[in-house]
Parts: structure tokens; sequence; C-alpha cells
């Protein structure tokens, strides 16, 4: 009963419409045995010849009267069960993006996207189903044979109700057998779907890098080995589920016989009246829906534990980053100190920094700067708070830093990542993502600071352009000074440009970085970067190799000692003048 226990919550949450669905069910249970009895006994007045006017028309109005009360209830109990559904599903779903915010790059790196895909679709929509239609056919089994059952032996014969059931319990035994079946391949189709969604995924994003390479072809007849999967573990349920229905009219039909044959000879031998077999047949007719139900039931829930399990293997998934129990009060952030900090990726077997230390006061620049891998990324992370750090490796204002709120150290530090990520929303929208209430005034000049007001000049919609799906229709370096646009906005008392102006010619690099030299006075700002240059002011410059720092002073003190700083300087000196 996993479903239940996981879904506890929801369910003691919601006790009293349920309570509200599955008491109408009853009540609706219990009048439909009205009808039957009614017609039995008409029968046994017609064979009497004893039927009268009056009789008729009173038996006829109570059963369009009961007919109309019936689809009230019914109504009443349905909208209200599946209410239910459509409730979970929008909780879970809540529930689920609030995780996934919650979650750092590792748990990112465990689950893909296309199956924390597949999980806020298909797994929550499985649930809401179960939650809904799986309490509708449970519902239905109970208390539908109950009130068959006891009715048949209250009014008719309890002898020809044992024979008649006789074969009800091997479709219990079968069902449970299938059903258990259904669970594990629903499971299958399922993890199937979730590697479909990926695939169209990276399909869909990757399309310039598979066109380019020519390898349309290729991905097409991989993705049909896939959609192949996900259509044959369907059918491998599909085949279970194909197994319930007639496996029900089969056990339904030697119901049926037991019924009318042993039922004719209980008439004859005149046990039971004509009329009393006639209602019988009809009560035994309306055993099918339960038991229709109970295989449906059975179907239905093992889906949705499958499902719930799925869910619960994401959702328990904690953060590998936790609040400290009782966070220190840091009210700004006057240093920032690494301390012999070595650093190793969950996933990888040797450290991306090894004993790096620095120090930088507040309103400083560091630079850093070393080979492409040699962990510059890794470094400006640290303050990321991503991954969890050595206690007093890291500090700031002399505190270390697992000991300070998380959000608060998110609201310090402004970052623009490597690889810029946009929404598909307008660019005013993207500029202001964290500071939704700048004003216009704020914005122009977080613009202006990022050397970005010419370009957007030149859009057809200006700020309001929307930019595409990670800003497709920007060029690499519209896409980074949108970049630095939004994290300049922040005014953020800490700044990491990763590589940030890469991709913009030296002149409007010098321009961005004047501009926040300027603007940023008195606030510290971490600069990673392949072109030297823009790190030359900096108050102190970090050279590193496979994550070690193998030179390091100011800019002049580098070109002195004559090292890779120094020559990769000279080089790119000579290269910059080569283009001028
Ligand atoms: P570049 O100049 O190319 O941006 P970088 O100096 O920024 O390089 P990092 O991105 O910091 O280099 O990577 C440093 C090392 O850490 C590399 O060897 C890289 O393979 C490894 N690395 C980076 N990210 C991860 C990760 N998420 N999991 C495991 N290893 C990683
Ligand atoms: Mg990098």
């Amino acid at each position: 009963m996993s479903f239940v226990t996981r879904l506890q919550w929801f369910f003691r949450e919601r006790w009293g419409s349920y309570a509200l669905a599955i008491g109408l069910m009853t009540i609706v249970s219990l009048l439909t045995t009205i009808p039957p009895k009614l017609i039995g006994n008409t029968v046994d007045h017609i064979r009497d010849g004893d039927l009268t006017r009056a009789g008729l028309t009173q038996t006829v109005l109570i059963l369009v009267g009961l007919a109309l009360l019936l689809y009230g209830m019914v109504y009443v109990w349905i909208t209200t069960l599946f209410g239910n559904s459509a409730l979970i599903e929008k909780l879970l779903r809540g529930r689920m993006l609030g995780h996934l915010t919650r979650m750092t790059p590792s748990f990112y790196q465990r689950n893909s996207t296309g199956q924390l895909m597949a999980l806020a679709t298909n797994d929550i929509l499985a649930i809401g189903q179960t939650a809904g239609y799986g309490v509708m056919t449970l519902v239905n089994t109970l208390v539908g044979a109950t009130v068959v059952i006891v009715t048949m032996i209250s009014f008719i014969d309890f002898k020809l109700m044992l024979a008649a059931l006789i074969p009800l319990p091997f479709l219990a035994v079968v069902i449970n057998r299938l059903g258990r079946k259904v669970r594990v391949r629903f499971m299958e189709a399922q993890a199937s779907f979730g590697r479909m969604n990926e695939h169209a995924l990276e399909s869909i994003s990757g399309i310039r890098v598979i066109r380019s390479y020519v390898q349309e072809d290729a991905d097409l007849a991989a993705f049909g080995r896939v959609t192949t999967e996900v259509m044959n573990k369907n059918k491998q349920v599909s085949k279970l589920n194909a197994l319930f229905q007639p496996l029900i009219s089969l056990i339904v039909g030697v119901s049926y016989s037991i019924g009318i044959g042993y039922g004719s000879y209980l008439v004859i031998e005149q046990q039971i009246t004509l009329g009393q077999l006639i209602s019988f047949n009809i009560y035994l007719g309306m055993l099918i829906w339960p038991m229709i139900s109970f295989g449906e039931f059975i179907n239905v829930l093992q889906r949705g534990s499958a499902s719930a399990d799925r869910l619960e293997t994401a959702l328990s998934q904690e953060p590998d980053m936790k609040d400290a129990d009782a966070p220190v009060d840091v009210a700004i952030p006057a240093q920032i100190e690494m301390n012999h900090l070595t650093f190793t990726y969950p996933t990888a077997a040797h450290p991306s920094l090894s004993d790096v230390s620095f120090k930088l006061e507040r309103g400083e620049t560091l630079g850093i700067v070393g080979r492409t891998g040699s962990g510059k990324s890794t470094l400006l992370k640290q303050l990321l708070r991503q991954y969890p750090v050595d206690p007093g490796q890291l500090l700031l204002s002399d505190v270390s830093v697992e000991r300070i709120a998380i959000d608060r150290m998110k609201r310090w530090v402004a970052y623009v990542p490597q690889e810029h990520l946009l929404l598909s929303k307008s660019i005013r929208d993207n500029i202001a993502l964290g500071k939704p209430e700048a004003t216009e005034a704020e914005i122009a000049k977080a613009v202006e600071m990022a050397s970005f007001t010419e370009d957007i000049a030149g859009m057809a919609q200006g700020l309001d352009t929307i930019v595409g799906e990670n800003g497709v229709m920007l060029s690499g370096g519209q896409k980074q000074r949108l970049a630095i646009a939004r994290a300049l906005l922040v005014d953020s008392e800490i700044l990491l440009l990763d590589d940030a102006l890469s991709a913009v010619d030296a002149r409007t690099e010098a321009r961005i970085l004047r501009h926040i030299r300027q603007e940023r006075a008195g606030k510290t700002t971490l600069i990673a970067t392949h072109r030297l240059s823009a790190v030359s002011h900096a108050n102190w410059i970090l050279v590193l190799d496979e994550g070690r720092v193998v030179e390091e002073g100011t800019h002049e003190q580098l070109l002195l000692f004559g090292g890779w700083y120094r020559e990769q300087w000279d080089r790119q000196q000579m290269e910059a003048s080569l283009e001028e």
C-alpha cells in the first residue's frame, strides 16, 4: 500500500471531500438494488394475475424518480472525486518545481531533464488517476459487491448466491498476479518514456550542431530506436491490461451459467419464485461492474504506486547544501578569504582546486587567469555555494561560509556565467530577472554600463524584443552584454564575471570594465578571463594551473616575474597590435 502511505498528506487534507464522494457512492449502490427487486415483484404479480394499474403506475413512478435522484448524486460524487485528481496533480507539480529549485548541480547530474519531465507529466498524471479513478473503482468494488451480495442473500437464496459466486476467488488470485506484473512493466515503460523525452530535448536544443555535422539521419534513426522501445514497453503493459477484461467476462459468464442453471432448478423445486430468479440474474449482472472495477483498480493502483515511488525517489533527495542550524549574522562581506581551499566535484576523481589561498578586501578586484580547464570557473563557483566546502576553507568577514545563511550569501553575489542562460522572454525581463521592480532609469543605466544601448536601439522592439529560446536571436557578444547588464542591475556586493567579455572586441571590453570600475567603487569584483587585459587593473591576480596557484601578484609583479603570465601577455599584446 505504498501509494496510500506516500500520499497520506493529501488524503488527510481532503478527507472531507473523499467522505462525501464515498458516502454518495454508497447511497447510490444501495438505491440501485431497489429497481431489480421491484421488477422481480412485478413479474411475480403478473404470474399470479394480481397486477393492478395503480400498482404498476406506482412502480414506474418510483423507477423514474430513483433514476433522477441517482443522476444528481452520481454527478456530485464524480465531480468531487475527479476534482481531487486535478488538485493532487496541481499540488504535486508545484511541489516538484519547488524541489527542483532547491536542488544543486549534483542533483541535475544524477537526474536528467528528460526523466524529470517524465515525472512531472506522465507520472504525476498516473498518480492523479489513482487518487480519483482508482478510489472510484475501489469503492465501487467494495460497496457495490457487498450491497449486491447482501441483497441477494436476504431477498433471494443463500445457496444460489454461493453457487454463482464460486468463480470469484479465482478472479482475485489471477488479478493479483497480473497486477504485480503490470507494475513492473509500467515502471519500465515510464523509464523509457523518460529516455525518449531526453533524446527529444537534446535533438531539439542541439539541432544546429546536429545539422552542421550532417547527423540528422543518424539522430533520427537513434530516436526511432528509442521510440520503438517506448512503444514495445507500452505494448507490454497493454497486453497485460488486455487480459483483464476477457478474464472478467469469462468469470462472469461462468457465474451466469451457474445462476441460470441452478436457479431454474430451484424454481422447479419451488424453493424460489420465477420473479426471484429474474431479480437474482439482474443482481448478478450488477456484480459485473464491481468486478471490472476491481480489475481496473488493481491496474490503476499498480501504475499509481509505481509512479508515486518514482516521484518519491526524486523528491526525497536532499540538497547537498543545507543552512547552518544557527547562522552567523554577517552584515556585509568585508573580506573574502580562501584558506588552503581544496575542492573536488562530487563526480570527479581528482580535485579541481588544490590548496588555493587568497585574501580580498571589500572594494578590491581579483583576477583569475590560467589555461583552459585550470579551475577558474570552479573557483568562482565556490562563492555561489552550490557545492559543500570543508569548514574554514572559505571565509567571509572571517566567518566560515557554511555558517552563513545561503540566501543571504546569494543576495550578495551577482554572477555572469561562462555559458549565458537567457529566458525566452523580452530583453527587459531578462535584464530585470534579479530585480523585477527596477525602474526604467535603472535598467537604462545597467544597459549603458554594459555598452548594450546601441544594440538595443537597433532592435525593432527595443527592450521589448523577445530573445527566443536561450537568446537565439542575439549574437554571442550581445548575449554576454545582456548577462552583464543583468548582473550590474542588482548592484551586488560581490560580482563574479566568468569569461564574461570573451565575445566582445577589446575596445568594448575596456569600456565596460571602466564602467564597472567607476560604478562599483567600494564593491568587490572577481574576474576570470582568458584575455589578460581584462584583469591588468586588478588588485591581485591568480594564475591557476591544474587547480593550483602557480603565480600570483599584481599585473606589474607578474610581468617582472616572467612566467606564464608574462609570456601570455606578450603574445596577446602582439596579436592585438597585429589586429590593429
Ligand atoms: P575554461 O577556461 O575552459 O573555462 P576553467 O579554468 O574555467 O576552464 P573549470 O571549468 O573550472 O575550468 O574546470 C576545472 C576542472 O574541473 C576541469 O578539469 C573540469 O573537467 C572539471 N570540472 C568542471 N566542472 C565539473 C563538474 N561539474 N563535475 C566534474 N568535474 C568538473
Ligand atoms: Mg571556465
